[in-house]
């Protein structure tokens, strides 16, 4: 079994309901085990920012799937989740992103991990740093991570 980290985003209809519905589709997989799951934080919108806020969480889980296989499933649930792809960094009602798998190093043309953005976005270490201070990203612990970015603005639910 590899540990990972998924990350949780959306900001379009219900989301709550649709990180819920996720989970529940990672809990019910037969080769998936969910072990943690953060809080969940309201929080702006990044990159195109005339959009309405964002809710993020992550989720702590083990697994034997491949992380190719790992990635497919988290786009499964993204499509069951009626997510539309559409503009870059705009509006969706699900991403849901693997954030690490492991201590794996992979770049290749389908998935990147640890996601290369990860250790700089706000609304990806706090809630990682809820669950798990101490993993380490590009070889700093998320808590340190953490405390290098602006997080105002985030308000954990
Ligand atoms: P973003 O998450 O950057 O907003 P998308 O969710 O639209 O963008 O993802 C686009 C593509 O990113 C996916 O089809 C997937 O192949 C690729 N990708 C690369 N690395 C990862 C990763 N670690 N987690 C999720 N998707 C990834
Ligand atoms: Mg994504």
């Amino acid at each position: 079994m590899t540990r990972a980290y998924l990350a949780l985003g959306g900001n379009v209809g219900d989301v709550a309901q649709a990180f819920r519905m996720s989970l529940a589709t990672l809990r019910a997989h037969d080769h998936v085990n969910v072990l943690q799951e953060s809080p969940i934080y309201r929080t702006p919108p990044w990159g195109v920012t005339e959009q309405p806020d964002f809710l993020n969480m992550v989720a702590e889980i083990e697994t034997d799937l491949s992380a190719h296989d790992l990635l497919d499933l988290c786009l499964e649930i993204e499509r069951a989740s009626g997510r539309v792809r559409e503009q870059r960094w705009g509006p969706r009602t699900i991403d849901l992103d693997v954030i690490a798998y492991g201590d794996e190093i992979i770049s290749d043309a389908r998935l990147s991990v640890p996601h290369p953005h990860a250790h700089e976005r706000a609304f990806v270490l706090a809630p990682l740093a809820d669950i798990a201070p101490d993993m380490m990203i590009a070889g700093k612990r998320v808590r340190d991570w953490l405390a290098q970015v602006d997080a105002s603005g985030l308000h954990r639910l």
